[in-house]
């Protein structure tokens, strides 16, 4: 059975790269009836807060992505240790005491002479009593795990065949100093024993994915399948990684985006697939495959989430936002008609609330010099209310009987009169809504 998770660490808010993580995995799991598992990454208890749990719980559920089970490293610390025994007993996992600044001295004379930064192995060759001496002097010493070198290889579900002289690579720490296990040891841990089956995650991750499978091996595991997607950059191409705060999804939430937008389009950027709206979240599990997604950097540009949104709007019923439009102040009796008026002149949900004070206040009448005399002759004309479908059609046909004006000539100056606004839902769905007509004088 197919088994994915999306594994974020709550250091903060989930934004629109792990989004894509996240839909991934949920969309691999979903389509095979599998499971998918929310892994909380939290082995940092500095960095990891209780409050960023919640927020990313609370954003997969507006988003919909509804998770199978929560798991948390922090609840699992003696499954990491365990693992890092076996290790240590099968002479694949060593104890080093150089400090950050002598790690870096040894990247910097590397990188000197033109070589890869890759951890020497010095503390390989260390006797037993100068490792006694150091941790005496230093505490107690980080782990690494020794790597076979060899090359790793694997077919990527993205980008496809790879292989990575693990020679080129620095023995991965899996644990720190102060006994920290960190998220590379834990990670293969529990996708081992989770049965994970699946893994899609950033291509960041590829050299880490590289030894990890080395250490799923070394434990007596399966590797799972591996894809990383491409990076997300701006619109240029720039790099997104400094904006990605302002790019959170609760951010996106605050600025009215629908979440069928966002995952419609995070479901197709960067494959070979259009962006095609989508209803729900099933209805984008069919058309989903991996294998469409291409492995150059993915343009992302929050602006097409606004037109998506404006179209998701379109398409709902009074009923799935009722409470937003009774928020609005729209009495019940007008909810239907004010909805299916406004519905197609928005482009975030936000927006009804302008429409109703419109509406319900009447609009500061904007009125050009050259159409003063015209929008006064057409006001007189206008009979009192209440109006209805067929008030515009009636009082347009005078007014253009009156004066002679005609077409946009005539419309537009009285739409601007009227609402104060140059575009909007057409005038005769208008007139009965509106509750004051400030241009009257
Ligand atoms: N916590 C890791 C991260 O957020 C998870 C990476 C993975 O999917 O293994 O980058």
């Amino acid at each position: 059975m197919t088994v994915t998770r999306f594994a974020p660490s709550p250091t903060g808010y989930i934004h629109v790269g792990n989004l894509r993580t996240a839909l991934m995995n949920y969309l691999i799991a979903r389509k095979s009836g599998g499971t998918f598992i929310l892994r909380i990454d939290d082995t940092d208890p500095e960095r990891s807060k209780e409050e960023y749990v919640d927020a990313i719980k609370e954003d997969l559920d507006w988003l919909g992505l509804h998770w199978d089970r929560v798991e948390r490293q922090s609840e699992r610390l003696d499954r990491y240790a365990e693992a890092a025994q076996t290790l240590r007993e099968m002479g694949r996992f060593y104890e080093c005491f150089e400090t950050p600044t002598e790690l870096d001295l040894k990247r910097k004379k590397q990188l000197n002479m033109g070589r890869p930064p890759v951890y020497d192995r010095a503390a390989l060759d260390l006797p037993e009593a100068e490792k006694d001496r150091l941790r005496a002097e230093r505490g107690q010493g980080h782990w690494r795990f020794k790597l076979d070198q060899e090359r790793i290889e694997w077919t990527d579900g993205i980008l496809g065949d790879i292989s990575i002289d693990a020679a080129s690579v620095s023995d991965p720490v899996l644990i720190r100093g102060d006994g920290q296990v960190l998220y590379t040891l834990a990670s293969v841990v529990d996708d081992t024993e989770m049965g994970v089956t699946d893994v899609v995650r950033g291509s960041d991750h590829v050299t880490n994915t590289a030894t990890q499978i080395q250490m799923i091996r070394a434990l007596g595991g399966t590797p799972p399948a591996f894809a990383h997607h491409s990076l997300l950059t701006g619109p240029q191409g720039e790099a997104l990684s400094k904006r990605l705060g302002t790019l959170s999804i609760r951010d996106l939430r605050a600025r009215g985006v629908a979440p069928m937008a966002l995952l419609s389009l995070m479901a197709r950027l960067g494959s070979s697939q259009p962006v095609e709206l989508r209803a729900s979240v099933a209805e984008l599990v069919d058309g989903f495959d991996i294998s469409q997604f291409g492995s150059a950097p993915t343009k992302f540009d929050e602006r097409d989430l606004f037109p998506l949104t404006a179209r998701v709007l379109q398409g709902l019923s009074l009923d799935a936002v009722r409470p937003r439009i009774d928020a609005a102040g729209v009495p019940a009796d007008k909810a239907e008609v004010f909805w299916l008026v406004v519905r197609d002149n928005i482009t975030t949900i936000d927006e009804v609330d302008g429409w109703w004070k419109l509406f319900s206040e009447g609009a500061e009448p904007v009125i050009d010099p050259d159409d003063a005399e015209f929008v006064a002759q057409a006001m007189a004309l206008l009979p009192e209310g209440p109006h209805d479908a067929d008030t515009w059609g009636k009082w347009t046909a005078e007014v253009k009987a009156a004066t002679g004006r005609k077409g946009k000539g005539l419309f537009m100056p009285l739409r601007k009169a009227l609402t104060g606004r140059a575009h909007g839902p057409d005038m005769s769905q208008v007139l009965p809504l509106l509750q004051v007509i400030r241009a009257r004088g």
